[in-house]
């Protein structure tokens, strides 16, 4: 018997080059072979006699080949086989396109079962390249349910069955994790069972039943795992702080807090004086003034003479954290560093030195904080701005920096409760619903091309009357394939012919982390008119003076990014604007966009996002810190997750510590699966 771990060099028929194709799929071993899921089926199992195909209607028969193959070469690259074949109740001519070899093996008087579409009318019927194998020979391609699957380039859907096939043959399936109780309760199939089926299932029901299977298995995992970190968590005592009172903090405000940061506040101190490790989501629209929630939780730990560290997605934040945080907790005694990646190395080393001995309060930083040569001398609160780009992974490596710190994660992205149920499972969530007073709502309208002398125009108009604009496209540099607006390309278009006469500048995500956050600052000190740039922009920057933002091509983006990138604007107490432009007329493309236009309601957005694009491109690729799920989906399998939640709940008590053969696989399963993640967060 061969392994999991295996890799697929060990199947007949793998080489080298078939192994590289197998990579492109992210196929190296048999459980990835095996966990290799179709997305679909074709149903072959019908089989008719010649007389009872139907026109349109795909079906296998059998039938003899009454001739011998003749093939004809039309022209060039085209080669036509003709043959007849028939049974007892008729006679039928089949058509080949360039199958000579394949063809050369139907053998004159033999008998074969075909697969294929009848097509003709009353001129005649016949079938073009119906697929056949001997009735002898196992059935591969007809007769059968036959998977279909994801493939690449040179790895056909015959050749990966075949691999697949030999793989299962000569090793068992991913174990069981899923207790037999439970399976039983909620009629789920047995692992082996369901391995099996999702690649050979003998009817359309089968593949029903292991599909579920498998995504009931994907959400237990996961929820399981969510389960047992917040039972975990539950189970620590740290020492509780004892300063929890904030009045030296308020009094350095330059503002009244909202009541949904008082709120969150107040949550966030009973937490901390609880006794056990704080593990909370702050969920805030953009502009909702998160920051300074954040800012209580430093201080808190300030008080209680702890470090706090602040980790930032980008390095511009963490820069503009670092700027307004110094500034605030300069009158208050709390010492602030900053530390990114693309400080020098000897600034970094002399930071990392008062770290180590405890001379810094508050470190902001981006993940080079997360590096191992960074140590605390006493971290006890860790806050991630912009959740969503921190996974689980990476939360608990910061945690494991200090002893069991608290932590609070803050996301600008709104998220539907059903992703939220998935993302934030081991988190306790307060909610900002409330913007600061005085905010107004950005004006958005969806233009086409035709507005461009238009939009110039009132480019213009913004900056005679003092305020600066954003123009957003979604590529760095001209791509021909997408004819997307490039930034280089168009700061270069609208510094030199459209407004040769003002200060355009260009920021895009491939420039070095110190030029960036020099034309961000520079930008935000007044110093250019225009800023052309990617999405760079899109996390947390703060320039009150901007009042218009322009994103080109915006069709490329989802709704939440267009939200977020929208909210760049407006933070001032000046009227602000948003422009769409967009060249695709597809009626629901522009509905999509249009729904930005009426709403400013973040989770609105989001809500009619997950619904139109799925939760796989909700935040972007990459960026989610989601578990990557493999057959599961969260916009159609919400009552197997609902399910399998309540299960790993019910459960939880037993999977936990229990010595069963499930219990130990399914926390092999959880570590894998945390540890995977950690890999797919930018
Ligand atoms: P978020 O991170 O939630 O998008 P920020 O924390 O960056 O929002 O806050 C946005 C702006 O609102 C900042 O300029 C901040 O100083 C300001 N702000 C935050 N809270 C308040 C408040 N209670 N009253 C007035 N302005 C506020
Ligand atoms: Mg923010």
């Amino acid at each position: 018997m061969a392994r999991l771990t295996d890799p697929i060099t060990i199947l007949k028929g793998v080489g080298p080059s078939r192994a590289k194709q197998f990579a492109q799929l992210n196929i190296y071993t048999l459980g990835d072979l095996i966990c290799h899921f179709p997305r679909g089926y074709e149903d072959r199992t019908r089989l008719v006699t010649i007389g009872d195909l139907q026109v349109d209607v795909p079906a296998c028969f059998r039938a003899v080949v009454m001739n011998t193959p003749r093939t004809h070469h039309i022209r060039k690259g085209l080669d036509l086989t003709r043959v007849q074949v028939a049974d007892h109740t008729g006679r039928l001519n089949l058509t080949f396109f360039n199958q000579k070899f394949a063809t050369d093996q139907l053998q004159y008087g033999a008998e074969y079962i075909f697969y294929g579409t009848l097509t003709g009318d009353y001129a005649g019927y016949g079938m073009t390249s119906p697929v056949f194998e001997r009735p002898d020979a196992p059935a591969v391609l007809t007769r059968r349910i036959l998977p279909k699957y994801p493939l690449t380039a040179g790895l056909s859907n015959a050749v990966l069955l075949r691999t697949l096939r030999q793989a299962l043959a000569i090793c068992d399936p991913p174990a069981e994790i899923i207790p037999e109780a439970v399976r039983r309760q909620y009629g789920i199939l047995p692992a082996e069972r369901a391995y099996q089926a999702i690649h050979e299932p003998a009817s359309m029901q089968e593949a029903e039943l292991a599909k579920r299977r498998l995504v009931f298995e994907e959400f237990f995992v996961f929820s399981a795992g969510l389960a047992l970190l917040r039972s975990a968590r539950e189970e620590k005592r740290i020492s509780p702080y004892e300063h929890t009172d904030l009045t030296r903090f308020y009094g350095a405000l330059p503002f009244r807090l909202t009541g949904a940061q008082s709120r969150a506040i107040a949550e966030i101190c009973e937490d901390v004086a609880s006794g056990k490790p704080m593990n909370r989501l702050v969920q805030g629209d953009v502009g909702s003034g998160k920051t300074m929630v954040a800012a209580a939780a430093a201080f808190l730990a300030a008080e209680n003479h702890r470090q706090a560290a602040l980790m930032a997605p980008t390095e511009i934040l963490a820069e503009q954290h670092y700027r307004s945080l110094s500034n605030l907790f300069a009158p208050l005694g709390v010492r602030v560093a900053l530390l990114t990646g693309s400080m020098r190395e000897k600034e970094k080393r002399q930071t990392r030195e008062l770290i180590s001995q405890g001379m810094v309060d508050l470190v902001v930083g981006t993940h080079a904080l997360l590096t191992d040569t960074t140590v605390f001398s006493d971290l006890g609160m860790v806050i991630a701005d912009e959740q969503h780009r921190f996974g689980v992974a990476q939360r608990s490596a910061l945690s494991a920096k200090g002893c069991d710190p608290h932590v609070l994660v803050m996301s600008a992205t709104p998220i539907p409760r059903t992703l939220a149920l998935i993302m934030y499972g081991d988190l306790d969530v307060s909610i900002l619903d409330e913007l600061p007073p005085g905010r107004q709502k950005v004006d958005t309208f969806l233009v086409g091309e035709s507005y461009r002398a238009r939009i110039n125009a009132f480019i213009r108009k913004q900056v005679n009357e003092g305020h600066q604009c954003f123009v957003v496209c979604p590529a760095v540099e001209e791509n021909e394939e997408l004819s997307l607006r490039s930034a280089e390309v168009w700061a270069q278009t609208l510094g030199q012919s459209v407004f040769p006469d003002l200060r355009v500048m260009l920021l895009h995500g491939q420039m070095k982390g110190s030029e960036k956050d020099e034309i961000m600052g520079a930008f935000a000190a007044g110093q250019g008119d225009i800023l052309v740039a990617t999405t760079v922009i899109e996390v947390g920057v703060d320039v009150p003076n901007a009042t218009l933002m322009v994103i080109e091509d915006a069709d490329r983006f989802g709704l939440s990014q267009l939200h977020q990138l929208r909210g760049r604007v407006g933070r001032g107490s000046a009227k602000s604007y948003c422009i769409l432009t967009t060249r695709n007329a597809n009626p629901d493309t522009v509905a999509r966009l249009k729904a930005l236009c009426k709403t400013n309601d973040g989770f609105r957005i989001a809500e009619e996002d997950l619904r139109l694009r799925g939760p796989g491109d909700f935040f972007g690729s990459r960026q989610s810190g989601l578990p990557a799920f493999r057959v599961a989906d969260l916009s159609c399998d919400l009552q197997t997750l609902k399910d399998a939640q309540a299960a790993s709940a019910q459960w939880i008590d037993t999977f936990g510590t229990s010595d069963t053969p499930e219990a130990i696989a399914l926390r092999q399963r959880i570590t894998q699966l945390f540890q995977r993640s950690e890999g797919t967060i930018n």
